[in-house]
Order: structure tokens, then C-alpha cells, then sequence
């Protein structure tokens, strides 16, 4: 049962202990998991039914809390300053110590930010005391949803709790705003429009992400900026491995490897969507020859943790580095 809270005090203690809670923003209504908690974004991709990893916007009550996980340059401090709280994400460098799940930023070395413009999320965020990783509250490939009754009729029985926040305001989604490769990209148009930010920073390049906006031709899993791939080389469905092979485990392991990450001794795909990231992080270091990824069943996260690898072991172009 998904229940429907008035009192963001329950929806954050709810958070708090892991489970998944839907909220309201001004913008759409969110799919609320505690950020730090990597269980908890394993959830978010399970319950939407998303195929694919795509990294999440992570929610913060002020901009000094999202200071303290990504560095700021002048121009996202001053865009901050005009726009927080609003529709407006930005995509910055994670901190070295940075405390977000890697599984939320799909294991990029950036991390997308934003502070929502509702009081009910800032209430939330506020009581929770964490960020909250939430992409829009609708199974994976319908649209976003504005009210709490559509987000019902979308994750009933998937999730905790929804939190009552109204009909939301703004209806779109945020402007994302990438920052972190030194230039200014528009990647997803949004609330807040590019030529209010370009009043304050100068020019925003307008070429959308690839995934986004390239011909299907062009739509090669490797043409995608926001994917994370190891440098060494990658081989799925492993059935057997050779001691200068990195193993990364799902079940009992294939003997034999020269270094090993376990995703799941149980076998089961949301602990192993949790340490996915920090897995091939782990087996990706020099010595080795490459990963061999034992095989994962295709079903419910299976999917997207499949998708991922078959990424991260096609063949390398110049642009698939990302
Ligand atoms: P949603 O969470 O569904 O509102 O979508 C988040 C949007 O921000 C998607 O278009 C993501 O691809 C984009 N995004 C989030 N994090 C990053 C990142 N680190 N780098 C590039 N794009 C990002
Ligand atoms: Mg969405």
C-alpha cells in the first residue's frame, strides 16, 4: 500500500529508513530516495521500470548544502543566487568527498543539483536532513506527473508514500544546465529560459546532449555524453575467468580471478544495481587485462544493470570516453 501523507515529518522519517517517497516540486512531482543511500536509488530505477541508468537531479534545501558535494565556479554561484530556489539544475563536478551514491549520479564524476521552489520539498528536504535523488514520479516512458493523484495512479503499491504538495506550478521539468566541462551547455530546455540565464553568464551552447537529440543512426550506445565506461575492456555473461582478469560477481564467483567485486552474493538486482558503479570503479584499475561480468538476468533491474555493461564494453570511439 502507498500511502498519502499531509506531514512532511513522516514523509522524511520514511526517507530516512530507505523507503521511496514521492513529493511535490514546483516543477513536476518527484520520485523521492535518500541520496546517501545507495539501497534506496537502487529503488528508484525498480519502481519506474527504467531500462537504462541515467543519472538523477539530486534536491537540496539550500545551496550551501549542495556546495558541500559539488564544487561551484562564480558563474553557478551566481546563478544560485538568481534562480535558487527554482527551476534551474546544474550539472557541476562532484567533491572528492563527496557523499552522494554514485548509483544517483550514474556513476559520472558530476553530479546534477538543483533546489526546488515548493514548500513541501523544501520542508521535506529540510526534515530529512539528506539530499534526496529524485527523477519525475511516472513509470518509465509516460509522462510527468503534477498531482499526487497522478502519481498514484502511476507507482501505487511500488513506493512508501506520497507526499500531498498540490497541483504543481510550473509543470515542466528543469532547465538542466551542464557547467562542469568549463563551457555552458543547454541540456534540457526547462522553466527557467536560456536567455534569463545568459543574461547573467553570456552565451549557453544550445547542441542538446546526444542521447537526446542525434538520429537514431547516431544513437550508438557509446555516442552517449552521460555514460560512465572503465577503461579497461569489458566481456559479458562470463562463464569462465582468467587470473589476470578483473571478476565482477553475480552469485557465487567463477574461480580463478585476479581481483573479484561481489554485486550480489544472493543474486539479488537491486543490491546489485547499488554496487554496480562502485564495482566496475573498483575492478577498473591498471594490471589487469580486462572485466569479466558474470551473466545477470534480463528481468525487472536486470534490464537496466545489462544495459549498462553492454555500454561499458562496447568497442571505444573518441566520444564514448565520458
Ligand atoms: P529527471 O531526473 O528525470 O528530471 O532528468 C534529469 C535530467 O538531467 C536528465 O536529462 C539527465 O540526463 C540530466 N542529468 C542529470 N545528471 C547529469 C549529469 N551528471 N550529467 C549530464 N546530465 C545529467
Ligand atoms: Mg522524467
Amino acid at each position: 500500500m502507498t500511502a498519502l501523507l499531509d506531514d512532511p515529518l513522516d514523509a522524511a522519517a520514511m526517507l530516512r529508513a530507505g523507503a521511496l517517497v514521492a513529493f511535490a516540486t514546483e516543477t513536476v512531482y518527484g520520485l523521492g530516495a535518500d541520496a546517501r543511500n545507495a539501497h534506496a536509488v537502487a529503488g528508484i530505477f525498480e519502481a519506474k521500470g527504467r531500462p537504462h541508468f541515467n543519472p538523477l537531479i539530486c534536491h537540496f534545501a539550500t545551496a550551501e548544502a549542495a556546495w558541500a558535494e559539488v564544487r561551484p565556479d562564480a558563474r553557478a554561484l551566481a546563478l544560485a543566487e538568481a534562480f535558487w530556489p527554482g527551476p534551474l539544475t546544474l550539472v557541476l563536478p562532484r567533491r572528492a568527498d563527496c557523499r552522494i551514491d554514485l548509483l544517483a549520479g550514474a556513476g559520472l564524476d558530476t553530479l546534477a543539483v538543483r533546489v526546488p521552489a515548493h514548500e513541501g520539498a523544501l520542508a521535506l528536504l529540510r526534515a530529512a536532513d539528506t539530499p534526496i535523488a529524485a527523477p519525475s514520479a511516472n513509470r518509465s516512458g509516460r509522462v510527468s506527473p503534477t498531482t499526487s493523484a497522478h502519481v498514484m495512479e502511476e507507482l501505487s503499491g511500488r513506493i512508501a508514500a506520497v507526499l500531498e504538495g498540490g497541483e504543481c506550478e510550473v509543470g515542466v521539468e528543469s532547465t538542466v544546465l551542464d557547467l562542469a566541462a568549463g563551457g555552458a551547455a543547454l541540456l534540457r530546455p526547462g522553466g527557467i529560459p536560456v536567455e534569463a540565464i545568459e543574461a547573467i553568464i553570456g552565451a549557453v551552447g544550445r547542441s542538446l546532449k546526444l542521447s537526446d537529440a542525434a538520429p537514431p543512426t547516431l544513437r550508438s550506445p557509446g555516442m552517449m555524453l552521460s555514460h560512465y565506461a572503465p577503461s579497461l575492456p569489458l566481456r559479458l555473461d562470463a562463464a569462465e575467468v582468467a587470473a589476470d582478469e578483473a571478476l565482477l560477481a553475480f552469485g557465487p564467483p567463477l574461480p580463478g580471478a585476479g581481483r573479484v567485486f561481489q554485486l550480489s552474493e544472493t543474486g539479488d538486482l537491486r543490491e546489485a544495481a547499488s554496487r554496480l558503479f562502485a564495482g566496475l570503479r573498483m575492478l577498473d584499475q591498471p594490471g589487469l587485462r580486462g572485466i569479466a561480468a558474470m551473466p545477470v538476468p534480463g528481468e525487472g533491474l536486470g534490464a537496466a544493470i545489462r544495459d549498462r555493461l553492454s555500454r561499458a564494453g562496447a568497442p571505444r570511439t573518441a566520444s564514448n570516453s565520458g
